[in-house]
């Protein structure tokens, strides 16, 4: 079967990258299945990008945010019908298990339903003048053209957080895809401009980081940047944006942690854990990284704990026996490898896992053995540092407050979760740890798109996606005076 050849998206036209070099996105559960072929470009396609993006802006920041919406809107329905095909596509790129690329595509279902709605809403505020005669309101004004850099992991849902919300404000758009991962933007834009979209409001541009994701934040004419990714490149990202006082929203690493009080229902916290910590084959900012076990209950959960990691299947995303899928690539196998290195020379205990899976199909791509640690400390590195991949710590505890502190005790503020049965504790909690988003008796991960989606310290730099935080972000307040005393009025002088 030949292989299917992409190419950028620019002003509506299909166009290969100047340089003329591609790159290929292979299947991480078969190598031999290629994907397809994208555009390896760099600053002059970017730019090309962020010219037909002006251009567009010029007549789309005109067009009626409820009409904007109505094409979200079409978009949603559309994606409802190709759910499945998208599903599919996700999973032989990406790797993650049917039932969760089929959740991806219902996230951005789900945010252009929720975005189509701020069509008719993207409030403002009237607020009384001081002075006799004098109105006074808040209008929110779109941006420009907003650059958008994407990771690998949620390859649908997180390029439709950046998009619909930017849409609807009015701004026009040019999205880097990660480059493990591009087909499944190529899905979503190619819905959108089924729906309507006109031609060079979202433009694409395909490769890697440093080439075409780098020129995106320098140029003059993008206004803003949202990027998701590691924290390593956010740092890049956002200091480049700073030196020209870019709006930046970043969203970037977790360490992730579960609290498992001695009151907890522990099948659900099992199970919640399970889910939580190889979900995504552990490849989630949001992932359960770290479980904190009250000593009463330590022994047992960390048993049982064990034997469902165990028996965890783990094979291609395609076939829905699996339980479990690849790492998305041979990087992120070596990333676990040495963290289980380190672990291991830390004097943490490996329960199961900590290996490479290479009999039979596993031999043909990258998967990694459900890993389990426990006697980890809250200083080792294993249980301070993002891993990304299905490898979990067990922390012990004598008590909530010991358990706060020791999630507490690192440099990222995703996600947290508490299993108490004791809604004293559940609210201490609430209000104690560090994250930007607290589950209680949930695990860590399973965000809904209606609210805010970010965290604190060195997960975000204070902008959130997701619900009106998105709508914040993608717009500018203009405050609007309108006198009609006819005179001159001096506010805080008259
Ligand atoms: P990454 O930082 O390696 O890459 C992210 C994107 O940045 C890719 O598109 C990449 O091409 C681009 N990039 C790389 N170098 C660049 C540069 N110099 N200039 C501009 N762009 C550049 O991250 P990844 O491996 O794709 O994703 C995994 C990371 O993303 C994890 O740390 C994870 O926690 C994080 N993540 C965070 C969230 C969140 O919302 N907080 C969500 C998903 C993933």
């Amino acid at each position: 079967m030949s292989t299917a050849v992409y190419k950028n998206l620019i002003g509506g036209q299909w166009v290969t990258a100047r340089s003329g070099k591609t790159f290929l996105n292979l299947n991480p559960a078969r190598y031999e299945d290629t994907v397809g072929e994208f555009p390896t470009s760099n600053a002059e396609d970017v730019a090309d990008a962020v010219a037909a993006a002006k251009a567009a802006y010029a007549t789309w920041r005109l067009t009626p945010a409820p009409k904007r919406a109505e094409i979200l809107y079409r978009t949603g329905e559309i994606l409802t019908q190709r759910k499945e095909q998208y599903a599919r596509d996700m999973t032989r790129e990406m790797g993650k298990v049917l039932s969760e690329t089929r959740g991806d595509v219902q996230e951005a279902i789900d945010t252009a339903y929720y975005m189509a709605g701020e069509g008719r809403r993207l409030f403002g505020q009237t607020t009384p003048s001081e002075l006799p005669n004098k109105f006074a309101m808040s209008v929110r004004m779109p941006v420009g053209v907003c650059g958008m850099i994407a990771p690998w992991n949620f390859p649908m849902a997180i390029p439709s957080w950046k998009l619909f919300p930017a849409l609807v404000c009015g701004n026009t758009c040019l999205i880097k895809p990660a480059e493990d991962t591009p087909l499944s933007t190529y899905n979503l834009v190619q819905t959108l401009m089924d729906a309507g979209l006109p031609p060079g409001v979202v433009n694409i541009v395909a490769g890697f980081g440093p080439e075409a994701g780098a020129p995106i934040v320098t140029h003059p004419d993008v206004r803003a940047i949202s990027f998701t990714g590691s924290s390593e490149v956010g740092r890049i990202v956002g200091q480049a944006a700073a030196a020209n006082f870019k709006p930046c929203s970043l969203e970037m690493g977790g360490k992730n942690a579960m609290i498992v009080m001695e009151d907890a229902n522990l099948d659900l916290a099992l199970d919640g854990a399970v889910w939580g910590a190889f979900g995504t084959t552990g490849q989630r900012c949001t992932a359960t990284s770290r479980i904190i076990l009250h000593k009463k209950i330590a022994a047992e959960f960390t048993e049982r704990l064990v034997a469902r990691a165990r028996a965890l299947r783990v094979g291609d995303g395609l076939d829905e026996q699996f339980e479990m899928g690849p790492q998305i690539n041979q990087q992120q196998i070596d990333t676990s490898t040495h963290y289980v290195e380190i672990a291991t020379r830390e004097g943490a205990r490996l329960l199961c896992g900590g290996e490479r899976l290479i009999e039979g199909a596993h031999a043909k791509g990258t998967f990694f053995a459900p890993t389990v640690f426990s006697g980890v400390t809250p200083s080792m590195r294993i249980a301070q540092e993002e891993v990304f991949g299905p490898v979990v710590s067990l922390i012990e505890c004598g008590s909530l407050e010991e358990a706060i502190g020791q999630a507490n005790g690192i440099q990222y503020g995703l996600s947290t979760a508490l299993y108490s049965r004791d809604v004293n504790r559940a609210f201490a909690a609430i209000r104690d740890l560090e994250a930007g988003i607290t589950y209680i008796n949930a695990p860590t991960i399973g965000a809904e798109v209606h609210l805010p989606f970010g965290g604190v310290k060195q997960t975000g730099n204070g902008h959130r996606e997701g619900g009106t935080g998105a709508i914040d972000f993608y717009s500018s307040w203009k405050s609007v005076y309108v006198d009609y005393s006819d005179k001159l009025q001096r506010a805080q002088i008259d």
